[in-house]
C-alpha cells in the first residue's frame, strides 16, 4: 500500500520500450526528477528509515548522483559519488562487478572515511549487481553501509538476492 505521494511519484515514471535494446522496458525517472513535489517526496521517503543513522550519502553514477545531491541537502550531510572507472582523478578504492555482458568497475575517492556511516542511493534495483558493488566499495573503504535505498525495484530480476535489505519506494 503506497502513500498517495509515492503513488503520484510512481505515476510519473516514463516507460520506454526496447531501450537501450530489444526487450528492455527502460524506466525513465526524468519526469519524476522534473516535478518539484515528487522529487521532494521521494528524497524524503528514501532517507526517512535511516534518519539520524548516517553521516554521508553515496550515489552511484549517474542517476544516483541526482538523488544523492538532493538527499544530502535534505538530511544535512555530505555526499560522495561512486564513479565509473577512470573518472576520478585519484581513486582510493575500486570494485569490479559482472554485467549481463562483461564487467564494470566503480571507484571512490578517499573522502569516504573509515568508520563513516554511509547511505547508498540509486534510482533502480534491477539485478542488484550495481548496488552490491557499491556496498562492497563502501566497506572496502572501511566505512559502514547504513542502508541502501532506491526509487524502484524491478520485479523478476532477482535484485533482492544480491541486495537483500534494500529500501525501495515502489516496484515496477
Ligand atoms: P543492476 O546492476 O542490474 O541492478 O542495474 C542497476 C543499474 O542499471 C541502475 O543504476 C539503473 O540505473 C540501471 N537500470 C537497469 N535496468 C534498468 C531499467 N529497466 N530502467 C532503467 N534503468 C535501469
Amino acid at each position: 500500500q503506497l502513500s498517495p505521494a509515492i503513488e503520484a511519484a510512481r505515476s510519473l515514471i516514463r516507460t520506454i520500450p526496447d531501450y537501450p535494446k530489444q526487450g528492455v522496458q527502460f524506466r525513465d525517472i526524468t519526469p519524476l526528477m522534473a516535478d518539484a513535489q515528487a522529487l521532494r517526496d521521494c528524497v524524503e521517503a528514501l532517507i526517512e528509515p535511516f534518519s539520524g543513522r548516517f553521516d554521508l550519502v553515496a550515489g552511484v553514477e549517474a542517476r544516483g548522483f541526482l538523488l544523492a545531491g538532493s538527499a544530502a541537502m535534505v538530511a544535512g550531510v555530505g555526499l560522495a559519488p561512486l564513479r565509473k572507472a577512470g573518472k576520478l582523478p585519484r581513486p582510493a578504492a575500486s570494485v569490479n562487478y559482472d554485467l549481463e555482458y562483461g564487467t564494470a568497475t566503480i571507484e571512490a575517492s578517499e573522502d569516504i572515511i573509515p568508520g563513516m556511516r554511509v547511505l547508498l542511493l540509486d534510482d533502480v534495483l534491477a539485478t542488484g549487481g550495481t548496488l552490491a558493488a557499491g556496498r562492497a566499495l563502501i566497506e572496502k573503504m572501511g566505512a559502514e553501509v547504513a542502508g541502501t535505498a532506491v526509487l524502484m525495484e524491478l520485479e523478476g530480476l532477482g535484485g533482492r538476492t544480491l541486495v537483500p535489505e534494500v529500501h525501495a519506494l515502489f516496484s515496477m
